[in-house]
């Protein structure tokens, strides 16, 4: 596609390109396996001296066909759909870290995310050190150890709605040397396109406003291929060095700004398979085809809800990144001037109990394990999602005990309110 399109012309016609006569739609290459004339053909293949389809563990074509849309969206030179948002942001920084290596990552971010940081990477050797972003410059860069490896943070993080400052951490990060990751989920490339500000990986859990449906976990890395692995060889020798698995081939000399993608693919996903299957591909793709379409809707309706929520004497306090009260405002004019997600956390006055009995009556807002799709839904994290954090990592992670977890979904405002005021009435 043509780099000229708009995002939403992107979201509906990027990826797969039919030749004449082929399917106008991206078909579903159910087939974990694909046919060659020659042994020798296949033994390239195995090489990485072609490229080519063997194997769907290492890569197939619907697939790719919606990887590439993605990358596109974000402004990326490649990327790789993972089975899920785990698997892409362990991918991440797997595809950088080994054990004995180091790297930080803001507190504020995904229950699941800060389990894989703060549990098992440390068992896998790789250490990662929590920092608060509103400490300043110097404290943050005391962090930073000769064996550090990359930075990571949430662009709105789940489900505190703190607003990264990708440029002030994008500079920090390249100052020492290594590449900013950033965890794109909530703001979608539809609402900030975290390259533009610096930042050098991007992720995606795509189960959410991505897929928008709430019908196929998935996840997809994308590289902007901005950053200079070779620069600082001594720090990245998995890709600055030769990969004895492929006979010695470096990734950076053999394959230039595509070299993270390739070792993530040709490594990773070979030996550790999390693939997501060109069904779910499938479905994710018929997802994008309206993300842009979608993310307005979600913000309009969740402002709406959070403006008119501040008002009300049953509510303790508000976080959305959309209201003038918030302390995440400026930030969010900053990166998010379109909006920022459908994401809202409240709090209400009273009782834990309180909470639980407002969840409870709610009528088709209901309670699930899930954010960011059509349906609006609620979740109280300290109960839910995070409970394996102790009320201290709770803080530390920006959820407060009693902080509900609002997803505005798209459906008319004036019902969602309703719903909200009937139960919050209870
Ligand atoms: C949900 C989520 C993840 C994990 O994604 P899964 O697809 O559930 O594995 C990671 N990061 C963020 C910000 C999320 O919201």
């Amino acid at each position: 596609m043509s780099k000229k399109h708009n995002l939403g012309t992107i979201c509906v016609q990027s990826g797969w390109q039919p030749k004449t006569g082929e399917p106008r739609v991206l078909p579903i290459f159910q087939s974990t396996t694909f046919k060659y004339e020659t042994s020798e053909q296949m033994a390239d293949l195995f090489d990485l001296k072609a490229s080519g389809y063997f194997y769907t563990r290492l890569q197939n074509p619907t697939n790719d066909a919606v990887a590439a849309k993605i990358a596109e969206l974000e402004g990326g030179v490649g990327a790789m759909l993972t089975s899920s948002g785990q698997a892409a942001n362990f991918y991440a920084v797997f595809n950088i870290c080994q054990a004995g290596d180091h790297f930080i990552t803001t507190n504020s971010i995904y229950g699941g995310t800060y389990n894989l940081f703060g549990v098992t990477m440390k068992k896998l050797g790789i250490d990662c050190t929590f920092v608060d972003p509103d400490w300043d410059d110097a404290k943050i860069e005391a962090a930073f150890r000769p064996n550090t490896k990359c930075f990571f943070g949430e662009t709105i993080s789940n489900p505190g709605c703190n607003v990264f400052d990708i440029e002030r951490f994008a500079k920090l990060a390249h100052k020492h040397g290594v590449p900013l990751i950033v965890d794109n989920t909530f703001a979608t490339p539809i609402n900030c396109r975290p390259f533009e500000w610096g930042a050098d990986i991007v992720t995606h859990s795509t189960t959410k406003y991505m897929d928008g449906h709430a019908t196929a976990v998935g996840g997809v890395i994308v590289d902007s291929g901005n950053f200079d692995w070779d620069a600082h060889a001594e720090k990245f020798p998995g890709l600055c060095t030769p990969d004895e698995s492929y006979h010695g081939l470096t990734y950076t000399k053999a394959f230039g700004k595509a070299a993270f993608m390739t070792k993530a693919t040709a490594q990773l996903m070979r030996d550790l398979g999390s693939i997501q299957s060109p069904q779910n591909a499938f479905l994710l793709n018929l997802g994008l085809e309206t993300l842009h379409l979608r993310m307005p809707r979600h913000c309009q309706n969740a402002q709406k809800v959070a403006e008119w929520l501040e008002q009300r004497p049953e509510v303790a306090w508000v976080n959305y990144p959309g209201l003038k009260s918030n302390k995440n405002y400026a930030l969010a004019q900053k990166y998010l001037p379109n909006g920022s997600c459908g994401v809202i956390a409240f709090g209400l006055k009273g009782t834990r109990e309180d909470a639980i009995k407002f969840m409870d009556s709610l009528k088709f807002i209901c309670i699930v394990t899930h954010v960011a799709d059509a349906r609006t839904c609620v979740l109280h994290p300290a109960s839910h999602t995070h409970r394996q954090l102790s009320d201290e990592q709770l803080l530390e992670a920006g959820v407060r005990p009693d902080l509900i977890r609002l997803s505005v979904g798209i459906e008319d405002v004036e019902d969602i309110i309703d719903d909200i005021k009937q139960a919050l009435e209870k």
